[in-house]
């Protein structure tokens, strides 16, 4: 089945056709959004599969995270490396524990679901190493479930070469930008998947440095904002200039 791109901020159309691709995106497990912000936090400019080594190994370490709360921050540096900052996000962790406990009377954010998301994306960025990214993610990933956008490198990368963010805009920016698309009926569920979808797009077809343009799904509402010819690998192609010219780029 065909189906319509007009416009690459049919966000609707966007998700078909990245599902179309790679399939529907389904939670099949939360964490709880204490857990989920530890990971998140790990996360930052960190692999997936790097952070998710270093929360099970935490994890494994302080059973009970109000445990971590009270740790050196060498010994959960000596835990969480080799994550990206390591260090830094070894002394963060602990006193983000012992501040949502100290303004909670208890380590639980269950509260956040009771609370408007931009209210709540502000009381988690509060916290140490919280930044937009982390935020949304507790809120949209865990099992609070709310209608929070994870904006991350990739899919920031994608929305603003799509032109469905400002091209200079942080990625705070590029989460109430891509919320304001969305339409009213999507729920956390439907926002988690288009996150799924589009970080699997910028990490497989429209990569940083080598977008695959001629492949992609939504080549034909897309502006291709800061993508270069080079980068399309069409001018490349043909360019006379270059000792290879009448060799297409694969
Ligand atoms: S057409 Fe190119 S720049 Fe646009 S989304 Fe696809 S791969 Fe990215």
């Amino acid at each position: 089945m065909l189906i319509r791109l007009a416009l690459p901020s049919d966000l609707p159309q966007v998700r078909d056709r990245l599902r179309a691709v790679f399939g529907p995106q389904r939670a099949d497990h939360r964490l709880d959004p204490v857990s989920q912000l530890i990971r998140a936090v790990l996360g930052v400019r960190t692999y997936d599969e790097v952070a998710w080594a270093a929360f099970i190994r935490l994890r494994a370490a302080y059973p009970n995270w109000t445990a971590l709360g009270e740790a050196e921050a060498d010994a959960v540096e000596q835990v969480i490396d080799p994550v990206t900052f390591a260090d830094q996000k070894a002394r963060q962790l602990p006193v983000l524990v012992r501040m949502i406990r100290l303004k909670r009377g208890d380590l639980e954010l269950d509260f956040l679901a009771h609370e408007p998301v931009d209210e709540a994306m502000a009381w988690l960025m509060r916290l140490p190493g919280v930044g937009p990214h982390a935020a949304a993610a507790t809120l949209n990933l865990s099992t609070l479930d709310q209608r929070a956008m994870v904006v991350d490198a990739h899919v920031n990368r994608v929305a603003r070469r799509l032109g469905l963010t400002a091209r200079q805009g942080d990625a705070a920016h590029a989460h109430d930008e891509i919320l304001d698309l969305a339409p009213d009926a999507w729920d956390g569920e439907a926002l988690a998947e288009l996150h799924h979808l589009m970080k699997a797009h910028g990490q497989s077809i429209c990569s940083h440095l080598d977008p695959a343009c001629t492949l992609c799904a939504l080549r034909e509402a897309c502006p291709r904002v800061g993508v270069t010819r080079d980068q399309e690998g069409e001018v490349v192609a043909f360019a006379p200039s270059l000792p290879d010219a009448s060799q297409p780029r694969v």
